[in-house]
């Protein structure tokens, strides 16, 4: 009888990836996906460990499959960053786990499930990127990792130690799995990476630009995007790459994290306050229409009033389309638990309320200035919300929820003038 399988994702992108990788890879050994985990011969838990409880949040889950494992054949494997993180320790508090796989492992689940190995937790020098065997949930859209670990170091993050060093994949190799993406019909493109832009070949030595701009020349992409760019890396050449070709999204998200210089190098970021600023006016004054989006941790241990007062002024000086806001979460085995103790919780509290608060007027005169404007908008579907309706994102990420003939066909570019701006996203009508 066939086996079927059952994955459950938290966290990032690159952990959805995977997530498609691990599928693909089964489904080529014969087994069936299934939505629920009740039917489920292998349940896969995809795990993420960049916000405080990630553990305690794996283990009561594991609690809640021990029982399931108790009255039917099973098997359970932990992926993912907590996976990596806390490696055999899993099988020690949860013995009913089969195997432990970190993101390292992701190309070898054969060898796992044969059960040669129960712990999977190393960096091994052969990935085993089968790009053929990615199960990709969308039928326009395709993700592809370019570069994988990460070598920055930040005192807060927990990526160094989950993912590893910083990998690139080969230029040619990247080539060809996005010429197969847009073969198959998918033609928006994403590439990953913890530090996308710090892609470098490692045969021919070429960087994150001459890669943006040789994947946007490749026919039948209509639109390129990339997650995550790190600020120290933005060079000329991936300013005039996203310049020279209109297929590369207009929308750039560059986590700041703090708008202290103070703070910065405490987070060892490796840019100042001023060296952010600079970059955000040069990608500016190359692309004027652009627009950001940013990342901010807020109660940073020693942010005091006047460094988060700099944080919102950044905030307002940049005028960001979208943001992700947090409260500091200490991470276990992360440096910055040596620096001091967070700021106090009501005051963090607090402040990210000034942030929400704020960036919430800015999101608001953002989202009712593109009012009458008509934007290029990328079909993805029938809207969730009202099925009468399709939805689509424009060059700036935007969400657009509009009116058109219901035959229009996905990854369609179509002109949608804007009528209305809603919390988040964008309503209008399809125009000629
Ligand atoms: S650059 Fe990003 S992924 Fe790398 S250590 Fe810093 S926060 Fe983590």
């Amino acid at each position: 009888m066939t086996k079927t399988f059952f994955i459950e994702t938290w966290g990032c992108q690159m952990n959805d990836l995977d997530s498609q990788r691990l599928s693909g890879s089964l489904k080529l050994r014969g087994y069936r996906r299934v939505d629920t985990e009740g039917e489920a011969d292998l349940i896969l838990l995809n795990t993420c460990s960049i916000r405080d409880k990630s553990e305690q949040k794996v283990f009561s889950r594991l609690g809640r499959l021990r029982e399931m494992k108790s009255e039917r054949e099973l098997q359970i494997g932990v992926c993912g960053c907590v996976a990596q993180q806390e490696g055999e320790a899993i099988l020690h508090r949860a013995p009913w786990v089969d195997f432990v796989m970190g993101p390292g492992n992701v190309g070898h689940l054969d060898q796992i499930l044969s059960g040669d190995r129960r712990v999977a937790i190393d960096f091994p020098d052969d990935r085993n990127y089968d790009y053929l065997a990615v199960d990709r949930p969308s039928a326009t859209k395709a993700q592809v990792t370019i570069i994988e670990g990460c070598n920055k170091n930040c005192t807060f993050c927990i990526v160094p130690t989950t993912r590893g060093r910083e990998v690139s994949r080969p230029f040619d190799d990247v080539l060809r799995e996005v010429r197969a993406a847009v073969e198959s019909g998918r033609v928006e493109i994403e590439l990953l990476g913890q530090t996308v832009n710090a892609y470098r070949c490692p045969i021919s030595g070429r960087d994150f630009g001459a890669l943006l701009s040789a994947v946007a020349e490749i026919d039948y992409v209509a639109r390129l995007r990339f997650m995550t760019s790190h600020p120290a890396e933005v060079n000329d050449s991936m300013i005039a790459a996203m310049r020279d070709h209109e297929n590369i999204s207009r929308y750039l998200h560059l986590p700041v994290q703090s708008g202290s210089s103070k703070i910065l190098r405490r987070m060892k970021r490796l840019y100042t306050r001023e060296h952010y600023l600079e970059t955000i006016a040069r990608i500016r004054q190359a692309i004027p229409e652009i627009h950001f989006s940013t990342d901010v941790i807020v109660g940073f241990p020693g942010e005091t009033d006047d460094d988060f007062e700099q944080t919102l002024s950044l905030i307002a000086e940049v005028r960001y389309g979208s943001m992700f806001a947090f409260k500091y979460s200490p991470r276990p085995g992360t440096p910055a638990l040596k620096i001091g103790a967070p700021v106090d919780d009501a005051i963090a509290s607090e402040r990210l309320t000034r942030v929400f608060d704020l960036h919430e007027r800015i999101k608001r005169e953002h989202l009712e200035s593109y009012r009458g404007r008509i934007l290029p908008v990328l079909v993805e579907g029938p809207s969730k919300h009202d099925a009468s309706m399709l939805t689509g994102r424009t060059d700036y990420n935007i969400v657009v929820n509009f009116s058109a003939a219901a035959s229009t066909p996905p990854g369609s570019m179509l002109g949608v003038r804007i009528d209305q701006a809603q919390h988040h996203t964008l309503r209008g009508e399809a125009v000629a």
